[in-house]
């Protein structure tokens, strides 16, 4: 196995492998990746037909789930085992969705606590990891079929404004469809890597990305900054988007063949199959003027301006919602250097219009909307993959920087997946009189004891002054640059005396390597727990048996001979327990030590 590099900045491999982008959609997901000859985001399909995957799961009498399209067809027809929207139950409890309740065609399990939501089809129970897992692991094999390759790792996308709790679902789920999820990635900065925004490391731009999908609108406000993307303000409407487009068509189609929504809302085919017309005459709109046709024995028709006129209001409440998005973000239209469109519904030429105007500035729409999130994970997992190299694309550190401190215990500065830049200071102190210099190690990894971390560097701290043990202030800070390159510096506050050293970004990692720190870390967790506990309690002894001697040296004439006899006794004791290895022990002499030292003060 040949060697390969990983960047402690990017945690970015060196070797060719295929990582792909998912974009996990409510309605639709899909998968991309860079293909190795054009080397251009391209989406996965099979030959001529969509890349798109409806995030549809439907069960079977058996319970054998069906995905996508097929799985689509029952929308309306077993609409009770039929899972559409799990995107909007990950993370979630029942709490949560209630207030949606009427949404769901399907069960949604009310138990009336705060665990999280599960849903009822037939006699079986899934959480909406397992729905999700289903949806990816459909993506999965599509992806294998297509590549004729194994593909075990993803970058996939969620919304800015998900909650930790969302991003764990959603890398659960992940999990679950045997994914290795090496990152996930927020939505608006996907889009805004498609088209190639924040590639650059001197260039800032502040951009709004504007996501008008089936069922949810998204308005960020990102800055880039360094290769680094901030979301400066998300807003939106999680029940807004082309369904209710489809909807308003549906009603405006009713009414033309005179028929009412309760009516038709008995037959279930009939309404399918009206809604699909729907959704295809809003689809025609936006290349066509007029969309007419015959459906069920009547004509239908509907032109370009009647349905922007039935669809302004919604288009509206969007604006609504960028206008609070740019206040939260204390800019205004001017500010916004790009506006990104993302989403199959800002194919809808009133809503790009308007959208425009808005902003007052042409929007970017040159990259297929339905896919651009896709492909934009695609860019960050090959970015990943190391396929990029002249390109870092900053983002966090993939192991634990820390420094060694008594008894060889890790103390970290800088945790696991912290962001980059990032800064970080501690304050340390001096353990004997006059000692004029202090041992900076400097580790990268995630056990408690550093001799099972990696060392990347040390330095001698020299000119402390002389001061009495704990006296001096020794403050170690880290500092990664935008270049991934930490440098770490010591100063004692009192006196002002400071020294740094840099370390460099490549250590020659390889991904398998710092994949095993990490399993290390979970293997060793209880050991290193014990460990750390033990190391804690001998420092603590041997500082306790130092005091206690230095007290009695000074102060002899405090003592009787008999306090004497017992304070040297317990130390013996002390002494003793520290050469075994049993943590209760010494705390056990520690504190009767304590005990007699209390009497005396
Ligand atoms: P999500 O991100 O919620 O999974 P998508 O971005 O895939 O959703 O958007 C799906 C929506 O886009 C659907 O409502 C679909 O009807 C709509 N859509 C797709 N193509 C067009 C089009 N040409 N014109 C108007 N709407 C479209
Ligand atoms: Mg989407």
């Amino acid at each position: 196995m040949a060697k390969i590099g990983i960047n402690i900045a990017t945690g970015s491999l060196q070797q060719a492998e295929i990582i792909v982008g998912i974009d996990l959609g409510t309605t639709n997901s899909l998968v991309a990746f860079i293909h190795p000859e054009s080397k251009l985001p391209t989406a996965l399909k099979e030959f001529d037909s969509s890349s798109l995957v409806p995030s549809v799961v439907h069960f079977d009498q058996l319970g054998n789930a069906e995905v996508g399209e097929p799985a689509k067809q029952f929308l309306e027809t077993d609409p009770a085992n039929t899972i559409f929207s799990a995107k909007r139950l990950m993370g979630k409890s029942y709490k949560d969705v209630k207030d949606n309740a009427h949404f769901f065609t399907y069960k949604v399990i009310d138990d009336d606590t705060d665990s999280l939501v599960k849903v009822q089809v037939g006699d079986r129970f899934y959480s909406p990891i397992e729905l999700s897992s289903f949806i990816l692991k459909e993506l999965k094999n599509r992806a294998e079929h297509i590549l004729k390759t194994p593909v075990t790792k993803a970058v996939i996308t969620v919304p800015a404004y998900f909650n930790d709790a969302q991003r764990q679902a959603t890398r659960d789920a992940g999990k679950l469809a045997g994914l290795d999820v090496l990152r996930i990635v927020n939505e608006p900065t996907a889009a805004s890597l498609a088209y190639g925004l924040g590639l650059q490391k001197d260039e800032e731009k502040t951009i709004a990305v504007y996501d008008l999908g089936g069922g949810t609108f998204d308005i960020s406000i990102l800055k880039i900054a360094g290769g680094i993307f901030e979301v400066l303000s998300t807003n939106g409407d999680t029940y807004l988007g082309g369904d209710d487009l489809d909807h308003a068509v549906m009603e405006f189609f009713l009414k033309q063949i005179g028929i009412s929504f309760e009516e038709i809302n008995q037959e279930k085919k009939q309404l399918q199959s009206l809604r699909l017309l729907a959704e295809w005459a809003k689809k025609e709109l936006s290349f066509a003027e007029l969309f007419s046709t015959e459906w069920s024995g009547y004509n239908v028709e509907i032109s370009r301006v009647q349905f922007n006129e039935i669809i302004q209001p919604l288009v509206n409440r969007t604006i609504e919602s960028c206008v609070k998005a740019l206040s939260d973000a204390s800019l205004t239209v001017n500010e916004i250097d790009t506006i990104i469109m993302v989403g199959g519904s800002t194919r809808v030429p009133l809503v790009k219009e308007s959208i425009s105007s808005f902003f007052g500035k042409q929007v970017n729409d040159s990259v297929n909307p339905d896919e651009v999130v896709a492909l934009g994970a695609a860019v960050q997992a090959d970015i990943l993959a190391g396929n990029n190299k002249d390109f870092l694309l900053l983002d966090i550190t993939p192991l634990s920087l820390g420094i060694e401190t008594m008894g060889g215990l890790m103390d970290v500065l800088i945790p696991r997946n912290a962001k980059i830049p990032n800064k970080a200071g501690r304050q340390y102190t001096t353990q004997k009189d006059g000692q004029g210099s202090m041992r900076i190690s400097v580790f990268q990894g995630e056990r408690d004891l550093v001799q099972h971390n990696r060392k990347l560097a040390e330095f001698n701290f020299t000119g402390i002054p002389g001061m009495p043990a704990g006296m001096p202030k020794v403050e170690v800070s880290f500092l990664i640059n935008a270049d991934g390159i930490l440098q770490v510096t010591a100063k004692e506050l009192r006196s002002g005396v400071e020294q740094s050293i840099e370390v460099k970004p490549q250590y020659g990692l390889t991904d398998e390597e710092v994949e095993q720190m990490l399993l290390d870390s979970i293997t060793h967790a209880k050991e290193d727990m014990t460990v750390r506990a033990l190391v804690e309690a001998r420092t603590e002894g041997e500082q306790i048996l130092e005091v206690t001697e230095k007290f009695i040296a000074k102060n002899p004439e405090l003592l009787s001979q008999e306090e004497l006899m017992q304070a040297a006794s317990a130390m013996q004791n002390l002494q003793m327990a520290l050469t075994l290895t049993d943590k209760n022990l010494i705390q056990t002499k520690i504190e009767e030590l304590n005990e007699i030292s209390r009497r005396k003060q």
